[in-house]
């Protein structure tokens, strides 16, 4: 019953989307990989791997998507076959990683968040990107940062201070409030008692290495402030809007 209404809940939200996402030009709502499927699928890139050109190079979007992301996914689903945890959507199984048997704790909460980490930072990418939100999640941002410019400081000052391999976000705690935090590794603010503040994440930055070294060499900065032109406004909204109900967007909802 309880994933009924579960489905029921995505299949509106996707309505919703594809409603707003008209409005905005964009595309309808895809096909399910990280929800409401047996075995989790790698979702596809939403644009070409050049798409991104000149923030971010063709080969790396290449190697990222299709070598490092598509290694997320499978090793997520061989850790939960393992235990006999396949069929729970992917935010649920992150939300409660302490639910599962403790030996495939650690790669679930690694290759299950690198699956959905970079299922989000396709998503909030697009060639139309750049600029500044509109609405209400604009409303919010200068609320709870003071401008934009402010909000956009205080993000890529917190996610250049990742030390080694990790994210910086922008996420939605249960009080309905934005707030900025990095995480190491694959974790992400879903992982109750993994991060100092839980919420849901709407937007993210990958800062790996994996993600800048090819083009930016070690000038993760540069790489930073480059990525602000290729970041997809339209789809944060989406993404403030259903976090706001209390649910993250998984699935692809322009690809
Ligand atoms: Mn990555």
């Amino acid at each position: 019953m309880e994933t009924v209404n579960r489905r029921h809940f995505f299949t509106k939200t996707f309505a919703l989307g594809a409603t707003l996402m008209g409005a905005a030009g964009l595309h309808r709502a895809s096909a399910e990989y990280l929800t409401g499927v047996e075995t989790f699928k790698l979702p596809p890139l939403p644009y070409a791997y050049d798409a991104l050109e000149p923030t971010i190079e063709a080969e790396i979007m290449r190697l990222h998507h299709d070598k490092h992301h598509a290694g997320y996914v499978r090793k997520v689903n061989a850790a939960l076959d393992e235990v006999g945890a396949v069929g729970r959507d992917l935010v649920d199984i992150l939300k409660n990683l302490d639910s599962l048997p403790a030996d495939v704790r650690a790669s679930v909460r690694q290759n299950g968040g690198g699956a959905l980490n970079h299922a989000l930072f396709w998503e909030v990418m697009s060639p139309d990107g750049g600029g500044e939100p509109a609405g209400e999640l604009a409303s919010a941002i200068t609320e709870t940062f003071g401008s934009f410019s402010d909000f956009r400081e205080q993000f890529s000052q917190t996610t250049g201070g990742v030390f080694g391999s990790g994210w910086g976000w922008l996420s939605v705690d249960f009080a309905g409030k934005l707030f900025i935090s990095k995480t190491p590794n694959q974790n992400n603010p879903l992982m109750t008692g993994y991060v100092e503040r839980t919420g849901i994440p709407i937007l993210g930055l990958d800062v790996w290495e994996h993600a800048y070294y090819l083009q930016y060499q070690n000038r993760r900065g540069d790489y930073i402030d480059a990525w602000w032109n290729v970041v997809d406004w339209a789809n944060v909204a989406l993404r403030y809007s259903a976090a706001l109900r209390g649910e993250m967007i998984a699935d692809p909802i322009k690809a």
